[in-house]
Parts: structure tokens; sequence; C-alpha cells
């Protein structure tokens, strides 16, 4: 890695960084062979790059949110390898196979290259100077509170930018939308701990108790927790750490788990409960609101409620009471339901009177600079943004970071609420299913190509500021990033304060050498301070930490009886959420379609998991293409039989079933988003995402599934290859 040694810009500018000196293209649609692609030696080359030798540069990863630092290795002026940066306390050196897809991303055939104005069904190339021109006039035709901005989690520069812009503009309509998050765990940790975001310490847990958390997986930040995962399993104390999942659907952290419990669709918060109880029951000290509360919830009782037999939950009591401190997580498979903050609060309660509040659950540190702290998403702002467009309120909507149009449940009418306003901006990568949808579509930079910073919302240790800067030269000349696009913007409304500022990157620089003294180089000079942030990827900030409290009160505490039979649409919904594809926004990266499910391995292809006896009852067996229907819709999908999923419940994984995007998306299995129903959260307005109930019923065909794993017993070639095994033979539920 270089350390220090040279200035970022003549690097990029050795590239040929806006010369001709190096011509470079994507891969995928053009080639040395076909003429298309000029190779040319450098004309002059900096002491550093010598011909077939990597040399590593370090930036963000924008994969997903949790914000993992990464090297990027370069050789003759290409990105070629992704690896983790061991200076980054969130990943520690380590990646995803998500995030090594990164590179898919950045050479990816199907990126929009230059602005396209709608001309009818068909996009017309635009320069940027008619672009930014056109967008002028049209937020100078609308009143101000007619402009939205509807984002994904942004934070850093772009978003101080950002919210600079609506400000000039005199709107405050900034929309922060995330198809999946956390958000009723978010909104029940605030209200049981005073901070959205606790830190979770596993690494000092002894038992892990997570509902449906997948920490190994896809929940969070997958990369940390896995670190910290290893830390708890590595018994320095003695003892190995016990990790229990309770969950409806299996999920990677639940086939990692020591024991699996199989738990009713929207049970958990009776489950904590009639923990509790037990608990006091067998002489934990428990108080009195708590105790009267929970009460009720006897073992028997909870055991007809949740399906999990009575010695499960007296043995996983004793569990808890033994080993201290424990670790109790809500996941999505809680949160997910009507009374997901409920059940959120339940398991608040559990972790409070396990005494886990101050030793595995800690506090957070606080962000030195707000303006650029992540301002996290929901669907609740979706619901919002999708009324007033209803009403005619929305006349200029600008889209960056989210495709609504791919993850809004069809029940919400978004996109043909979209066709009501007049002037539809997206700033895209891909010309995705709400790209489709803009008037104007704006090509952004690939993050590897990028300048920009990022404020994750998960850090264990204390609070930092990563840096994103360009690991080559910008493949299509004709996109730019949008800390760019939003200074011209700004420059349009504010000239006179943005005009010292040539480009994005001078304004970043900029603004963090003006900050070095609180982002750590108080005693350093402007230029060794900024390579050296460069340099490492990132800067620590220096933020006080933020105590947690701990008063989950019992008060008023309910959780509803579990859910009711419903002869129509008897079986419940499990939109499960991959490692892979997450929401979609990564669908189009070959890598992520080719990686196999690491449950069922199937490859390029949606599917419907269902339990044995449920496949039995209906007369289906695995590769049958059966259609599950909801009150909102339905998809057609082949069936994977699966013994770790509960009878009641089926399950569709997310991020699938595009109509546009890409070549590697488009077509490519079904959009489970669209069926779900409009059912939310009681306490915070989210889109209750598990409470969709569904029937599902044989379409008349059977296909052979695509997997990884080949025919149980089978072999490849003469040889032997991994066999299939139920989960009843490897016996989930074995003891510990
Ligand atoms: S978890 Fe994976 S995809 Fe997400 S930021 Fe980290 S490396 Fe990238």
């Amino acid at each position: 890695m270089i350390e220090n040694s040279f200035n970022r810009r003549d690097f990029l500018k050795v590239l040929g960084w806006g010369s001709a000196t190096v011509a470079l293209s994507g891969c995928g649609n053009t080639s040395v062979e076909d003429g298309k692609e000029f190779v040319t030696s450098y004309v002059q080359t900096a002491d550093y790059i010598i011909p077939s030798i990597g040399t590593y540069f370090n930036s963000t990863c924008a994969q997903c949110d949790a914000g993992c630092g990464i090297m990027g290795r370069v050789r003759e002026g290409r990105v070629l390898k992704l690896e983790g940066n061991p200076k980054s306390s969130i990943n520690n050196g380590k990646m995803c196979g998500l995030g090594q897809a990164g590179v898919q991303a950045h050479y990816n055939p199907d990126r929009i290259r230059e602005p396209l104005l709608r001309n009818g069904d068909k996009g017309e190339a635009i320069t940027w100077e008619k672009a930014l021109g056109l967008i002028n006039e049209k937020v100078g035709g609308v009143r101000a509170e007619n402009v939205a901005f509807l984002t994904g989690g942004v934070s850093g520069h772009v978003k101080a930018l950002l919210k600079n812009y609506l400000d000039a503009l005199g709107s405050g309509h900034h929309y922060v939308y995330e198809a999946v998050a956390p958000s009723v765990m978010r909104a029940a940790n605030k209200k049981a701990y005073g901070v959205e975001m606790p830190r979770l310490r596993m690494d000092k847990a002894k038992v892990i108790l997570s509902f449906g958390a997948d920490f190994l997986g896809a929940w969070i930040s997958p990369v940390h927790f896995s670190q910290q995962y290893a830390r708890f399993r590595k018994a320095d104390n003695g003892k190995r750490g016990v990790l229990v999942q309770v969950e409806s659907k299996m999920t990677l952290t639940g086939a990692n788990a020591d024991r699996w419990l199989v738990i009713r669709p929207g049970t958990e918060g009776i489950f904590a409960l009639g923990l509790i109880n037990a608990l006091a029951a067998a002489g934990l000290s428990v108080p009195g609101d708590v105790a009267a509360v929970v009460k009720e919830y006897t073992t028997d009782r909870v055991s007809k409620d949740t399906g999990v037999p009575t010695e499960h939950i007296a043995k996983l009591a004793a569990l808890l009471k033994e080993r201290s401190p424990s670790l109790i997580i809500a996941g999505s498979a809680a949160e997910g339901y009507a009374h997901g903050s409920q059940n959120a609060t339940a398991i608040a309660l559990l972790n409070q009177v396990l005494g886990n509040v101050g030793k595995t659950v800690e506090g957070s540190s606080g962000i030195p600079f707000p303006q650029m702290a992540p301002t996290t998403g929901n669907r609740q702002a979706l619901q919002i943004l999708n009324d007033n467009m209803a009403q005619d309120k929305v006349k200029v909507l600008f889209s960056y970071g989210s495709n609504p149009v791919f993850t809004a449940p069809a029940s919400m009418k978004l996109k043909e609420n979209l066709k009501k306003v007049p002037f539809k901006v997206a700033f895209a990568h891909y010309m995705d299913e709400t790209a489709v949808e803009a008037d104007l579509v704006l090509p952004l930079n690939s993050a590897l190509e990028d300048w920009g910073t990022v404020m994750p919302e998960y850090i264990a240790d204390g609070a930092q500021l990563n840096i994103r800067q360009p690991l080559m030269e910008k493949l299509h000349p004709g996109t730019l990033g949008m800390g760019d696009i939003l200074l011209a913007l700004l420059k349009q409304r504010r000239p006179e304060e943005y005009k010292g500022y040539e480009d994005f990157y001078s304004y970043l620089r900029n603004a963090m050498v003006s900050n070095k003294g609180a982002l750590g180089g108080a005693n350093a000079d402007d230029n060794t301070f900024w390579e050296a942030a460069l340099s490492h990827g990132m800067v620590k900030l220096v933020g006080s930490p933020i105590n947690i409290s701990s008063h989950v009160s019992a008060n008023g505490l309910v959780v509803p009886a579990p859910f009711v039979e419903d002869s129509t649409y008897p079986l419940h919904l499990i939109p499960a959420v991959s490692a892979s594809l997450r929401d979609g926004r990564n669908a189009n990266e070959p890598w992520l379609q080719e990686s196999p499910d690491p449950l069922t391995t199937i490859v390029w292809d949606s599917w419907v998991e269902m339990h044995p006896k449920t496949a039995a009852k209906l007369g289906i067996v695995e590769g049958d293409i059966v259609e599950v229907a909801s009150k909102s819709g339905a998809i057609k999908a082949q069936v994977y039989v699966f013994t770790g999923i509960h009878p009641d419940v089926i399950s569709v994984p997310l991020g699938y079933g595009h109509e546009a995007m890409g070549r590697y998306a488009k077509g490519v299995g079904v959009n489970a988003f669209k069926i779900l129903d409009p059912v939310f959260d009681k306490e915070t307005g989210e889109l209750a995402m598990h409470e969709t109930r569904v029937k599902v019923s044989k379409a008349g065909q059977r296909v052979i599934i695509v997997k990884d794993e080949g025919p149980a017993g089978g072999n490849q070639m003469g040889r032997k290859i991994a066999v299939r095994m139920s989960s009843d033979k490897v016996n989930l539920s074995k003891e510990v």
C-alpha cells in the first residue's frame, strides 16, 4: 500500500484522468480484439507504477450500507480485486462476497454512460450542460414545497450538500427510504436504551439468543458481526459461547446455531415474556411491574402459542440463568409484524432482566459532525411521499440510491402515482425500474471511481469518517459523481458561496482540511493530513460516548395472541433477505446470481421454500411450479422442500424478479416485494414485512432446480460431490 508518498490527484492524472493518454473502456462491450478498446503505454509513470505489480488504495465499499473499508488492487490503471482494509474497525481487513462483487458493479456493461432525456419511450442522449440547465428550469418553475428528494440512507459530505441544495430551493422534503431496514428495532431500542443502535458485544457474551437476526448473513454489518461471532466462539474464557437462534425460517445464522428453535410466526414476543417468567420462577430477580406482566406467560401457555416444546423453553431459561452475561437480539423475524414493536420491546425487556444492558448491550459514540451523520431510512417515508404524489403535491422528484418502483408493494400503486409527477430525475448506475420511469436520467460514477465520505451507522469502536476515492480513471467519460452533480446544482442557486470549488474533490479536500483539528490532524500540515487520510481510507473521529439507559417499561405491554387461522390464506409469507441480493440493488452483478444460496444452493432463480409436511399436504414435490397468491397479487416460482422452516410458513427470497436494470437481473426470478399486503406496525407505521398471508396452488409445471449441490448422493464426472442432507438427519435441535 502506498503510504503518504504522492499526491492523489497527480496519481489520477498519471493514469490519464481527463486526458487521452490512456483510453480505457468497460470490459463488457468492447475489447482489444474488436478494435474498440485502445491500449497504449504510459507516457509518464510515477515511481510506484511497476508493470504487472499491483498497487493498493484504500476506499469504502458501497455494496451495502455497512461501510466496510476496502483496499483495491490496481494494476496498469485498472482495479482488479478488492480486499478488506485492515485499518477499518468495522471489518478489520475482511470482506464478504457481496463486497467482492463491487468490481462487477464497476465494470458492468449495463451502466448508463451519458445523461438521457425522455423522448416518448426512449432516452435521448444529451449533454450535462443541457441536463443541469433543464433541472434549473424545472425547479425554478414550481413552488419549493412541490420539490421532493427521495434517497436511500445517506451520510458524509454528499448528505451535507444534499441538505444545502434543498435549503437553497426552500424545500424540506427529503424522504429517506430503505426497503429492508431494522426500523422497528431502531425505534424500540430508542425507547428501551435511549439510542437507536446500541453496540452489541457478542465477544463478551456467553450465550446469544437471536430472534431471527441474520447477523452472519445480511443483517446490519455482517462482516463485523462475523468477526465478533468468531471471538464469541473461541472460548477465550474457557467456555465456548452458545448461539440459540429462534425463527420461523432458517437463516444462515440459524444454520450455524448450536440450537435452532423453529417458532410460529409472530410469537417471538410471547416467547421472550415466557422466558422472563421461567427465569423469575427459577429465582432470577425481576422487577415487580415486569413480574406482573409476565406471570400469565406460563411455560405451558407459551409452548402452546409458539409451538416450541416446553423442555426447550425450560432448558433455554436454565442456560440463560447459568451463563451470564448473555445477549438477546431482536432481528427481522421479530419486528416484521403488526405487533413488531411489542415483540421488540419484550425482547429488550429480556435483556434488561438478565442484566445485559451495559455489559453486552453498550452505548454508542456521539458524532462530532451531525450534518454528516447517517440519515437512516424507513418504509413509512415512502408511504408519505406516495400519498403526496397521489394528491398531486409533487411536481419535481429527484431519486438517488433507491429503487422504489421495484421494492414498493403493488398495493401502494407507486408506479401509477409516479406518473402524476410532471418531472422526475433519477441519479442512477443502471436503467432500473425507477430510472425507466424518469424523465431525466443522470449517470453516476461507480463507487470505485468516485470521491466521497461515508459515516456508517454501526461502528463498534468509536466513530469514523470513511473516505471513498477513485481507484482508477473513469470508465465512461459521461458519468459524474453525486457530489459533483450536487455542487453544480448548488452553483446554480448559490453561485457566490460555491464558486471557489472547481469540483467536488476540491470541496471535499477543503472541507476536511479546514476541520483537520477535529479529524485527528491538528499537528499536521494540510497536505500531510490529507494524504494520510487518503492513505488510510478513513479518519477516526473523537466523539463522546453516549451512555445507555435501561428503563424498558413493562407498563401496558401486551403481546397479542398468535395469528388466527385463515382458511383462504392459510400460510405466512416470509420474504427472505439474502446475503447477496439483499433488496435487489445488486441483482445485475452476475457473480451474485451465480453464488449459490448458502442453504439451498440454488442459483439464478427464485424459489418457494416449503416444509415437507406442507408440501405433502398440498401434493407438491421439489421443482413443482406453484402460484403464491396474497390479497395483493400473485407470483409463480419453483418449490424447494426444506425442513428448516415452520410448516405454517413459506419463504421467497427478495431481490429477484427485475423487469429492468440490466441483462443479468432482468427476467431472473420473481419479485416478492410486489405481493406484500399493506399491513403496518402499529407503533411505527412501518410495513410489516412478515405479515402477509398467502395460499399456494400448483401451476401444472415441474422443473429441475438449478443448484450447486447436484442431485442428492450424486457425483459429477465420476467424482463424489457434497451430499445434501435433510435437517432432520443432522438434528438441528441438538443439545449443547
Ligand atoms: S458487509 Fe460486505 S457488502 Fe457490506 S460494506 Fe461490508 S464488505 Fe461491503
